[in-house]
């Protein structure tokens, strides 16, 4: 199989396993525990904790909680801005996921505004300037990329505007650990990132800030846990394995963008009409948004399914429930074009030979969709 869906999930590194396995079998005791086992493994959560943290050195977070994954890391945060600044505004781009967007609308209701981003998916500091120079803003939310078109935001930037104006930024990293290296982050004040995204088990993720927000910032009540900050027993093996995975995914160095490229030619030359969003701006090397010169997605999706290629029509989340792209809504795209849009997403593992198989195949199924709506295929020339 060839497996080009990696912004969906990735499978497990061999290593996550491994500490998933050493942690279950050898620290499986309650790390709240008062014994020398719980100590243990109450020992063992720090170490991972501060292992975690040192990733993000430029970032200004000097907190880690860790959480479900980044669904609830970014609603903790969302609720929790909320309800220590009511009344005050929040702006989040056109183009995040929907458990930033969804939270967002929620809690801030009227006071949320949507920041642009241009035609090829990159938020307008221009337009963010205006939103925030009014004041009462507090809270702004970037995400570093976005999971459907690979597009990396300009964080630094967001990052400085944000703090001229006194809000402070929520940065989604979901799509961007595993991709890039968690250094080259810039500074943020909420840092979101998911375990299963970069070989890690899913339902594990964290949340990183600056340690100053911490007697206020509460993500889950219950027993004290994670220093308070978020209440549920934690889970270790999930931890350790996210921990696993996080150093794979840093030592993986072949970040080039060259196979992508090659791929994004190939397709342009043997399937003209093709549009690849975002194209001439940064986006990742694993990333591509396609919409096909004709026919529905779902009808490409089933048929590269066949032939071996697992790849998607969007987000994970709309796709499964039929929506069109918000993302290339914002982009300007008209439902003609999302209605035939599809999402590359490689994984680390992914060789040049696999982007030019996907590239072969999409072009053969071209020639036999072609062939089907003509009703010169062998298929439609059958009695029914
Ligand atoms: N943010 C982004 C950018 C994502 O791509 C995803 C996963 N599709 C999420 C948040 C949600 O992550 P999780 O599955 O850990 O809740």
């Amino acid at each position: 199989m060839y497996y080009f869906d990696a912004n969906a999930t990735t499978p497990l590194h061999p290593d996550a396993r491994e500490a998933w396995l050493h942690a279950s079998e050898t620290l499986w005791q309650n790390p709240g525990a008062p014994t020398a086992p719980g100590t243990r493994a109450h020992a063992f959560l720090e170490e991972c904790r501060q292992r975690l943290l040192t990733k993000f050195n430029g970032t200004d977070t000097s907190t880690v909680v860790f959480t479900s994954g980044a669904t609830e890391a970014n609603n903790a945060v969302i609720a929790s801005e909320a309800r220590r600044f009511p009344g005050m505004a929040a702006i989040v781009s056109a183009v995040e996921h929907s458990s930033v967007l969804e939270p967002a609308c929620w809690h801030f209701g009227s006071r949320l505004k949507s920041l642009p981003v241009d035609a090829l998916g990159v938020v307008r500091l221009d337009a963010l300037e205006k939103l925030l120079a009014p004041g009462g803003v507090a809270l702004v939310g970037v995400m570093a990329v976005n999971n459907e078109t690979g597009v990396i935001q300009p964080l630094a930037q967001v990052n400085a505007l944000a703090k001229r104006y006194g809000a402070r930024l929520l940065c989604d990293a979901t799509q961007w650990f595993g991709k890039m290296p968690a250094r080259a982050l810039p500074s943020c004040d909420y840092l979101v990132g998911s375990a299963h995204k970069f070989g890690g088990p899913k339902g594990v993720g964290f949340l990183a800030f600056n340690a100053c927000e911490n007697s206020i910032f509460s993500a889950q009540r219950g027993g004290g846990q994670e220093k308070g900050i978020r209440a549920g027993t934690e889970n270790l093996p999930g931890i350790a394995a996210m921990l696993a995975a996080f150093d794979s995914a840093e030592n993986f160095t072949a970040t080039t963008t060259k196979a992508r490229e090659a791929f994004e030619e190939e397709i342009l030359c043997r399937l003209p009409g093709t549009l690849i969003h975002g194209r001439g701006t940064l986006r990742v090397w694993n990333t591509v948004m396609l919409s096909m010169p004709d026919h529905g997605n779902l009808r490409w999706l089933k048929r590269l399914e066949r032939r071996g290629f697992i790849a998607s029509t969007g987000s994970a989340c709309s796709a499964a429930s039929g929506k069109l792209s918000h993302v290339l809504a914002a982009m300007g795209c008209g439902d003609a074009l999302a209605r035939r849009a599809l999402r590359i997403s490689a994984l680390p593992a992914t060789t040049p030979g696999d982007w030019l198989a996907l590239a072969h195949a999409l072009e053969n199924i071209s020639r036999e969709l072609e062939a089907d709506a003509s009703g010169t295929s062998a298929h439609a020339i059958l009695p029914s």
